[in-house]
């Protein structure tokens, strides 16, 4: 039962169906990606399952609970944390600043919150920029700064979006090496967004093809890159 569970997912913006009717398992230690063409409803989606967007209709159950239109906060502190497509730091807090947000927004104290930082920081190899503003250090590293604070919520289940967008190879290298452990060692489910084809390859347990808000494919990397609807959707013909 320790599942972050989909059903029938509806999220509709007047006539614009940008969920019609997606279901999706995420289990705890595997990486589920979720890709398709822009506009497909990925980042919808994950606005739904996090609570930053109310659905339509469907429902969203973590452990076996009903967790429908629950607020992101509260989704939060039960260990359901997701990070935006484009990054959201305070620029002139200290990265350890900016990932002890991520520890006391679950409920952390200001005092273990900063420690978590610490420790997250450590564990991510990124202990030297502590004390940097956010804003001064590079994009890719601030990138990781996101996922530094992500973790530092201790998260059972993680919600990706895009985290690639915008690194270089080397640093996409980084992100799939991190995921990798935060699957591993952490034992999350992760949940990750990505246009890089390379890093979902690399990375997925299972991928999720969307396109125009329905599923049109499920199934380890190596089928997906060969679905011929998959195909479809990416040539747009
Ligand atoms: P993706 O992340 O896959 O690129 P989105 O989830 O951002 O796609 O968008 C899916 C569809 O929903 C698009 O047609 C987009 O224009 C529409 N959409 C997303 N958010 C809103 C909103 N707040 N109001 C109206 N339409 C929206
Ligand atoms: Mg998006």
């Amino acid at each position: 039962m320790d599942d972050l569970d989909v059903r029938d997912l509806q999220v509709h913006f007047g006539g614009v169906k940008a969920i019609d009717g997606v279901s999706l398992t995420l289990s705890q230690g595997e990486i589920l990606g979720l890709i398709g063409p822009n506009g497909a409803g990925k980042s919808t989606l994950l606005n739904a399952v996090t609570g930053f967007q109310r659905p339509t209709g469907g429902m969203v159950s973590l452990d076996g609970r009903d967790v429908t239109g629950v607020a992101p906060q509260r989704l939060a502190r039960r260990r359901l944390i997701r990070t935006f497509q484009a990054a959201r730091l305070f620029p002139a807090l200290s990265v350890a600043e900016n990932v002890e947000l991520g520890a006391v927004g679950v409920g952390g104290s200001r005092r273990s919150g900063l420690r978590t930082a610490r420790e997250v920081l450590a564990w991510l190899g990124l202990e030297q920029l502590a004390d940097r503003p956010a804003g001064a250090v590079p994009h890719g590293a601030q990138r990781r700064v996101c996922v530094a604070r992500a973790l530092a919520g201790r998260p059972r289940f993680l919600l990706l979006d895009e985290p690639a967008a915008g690194l270089d190879e080397d640093e996409s290298e980084r992100l799939v090496a991190d995921a990798r452990r935060v699957r591993d060692e952490l034992g999350c489910g992760l949940l990750l967004v990505e246009h890089d084809m390379s890093v979902i390859m690399r990375l997925c347990d299972r991928v999720h093809v969307l396109d125009s808000g329905a599923t049109i494919a499920v199934g380890p990397p190596a089928e997906i890159q060969r679905d011929e609807a998959v195909v479809r959707a990416y040539l747009g013909t």
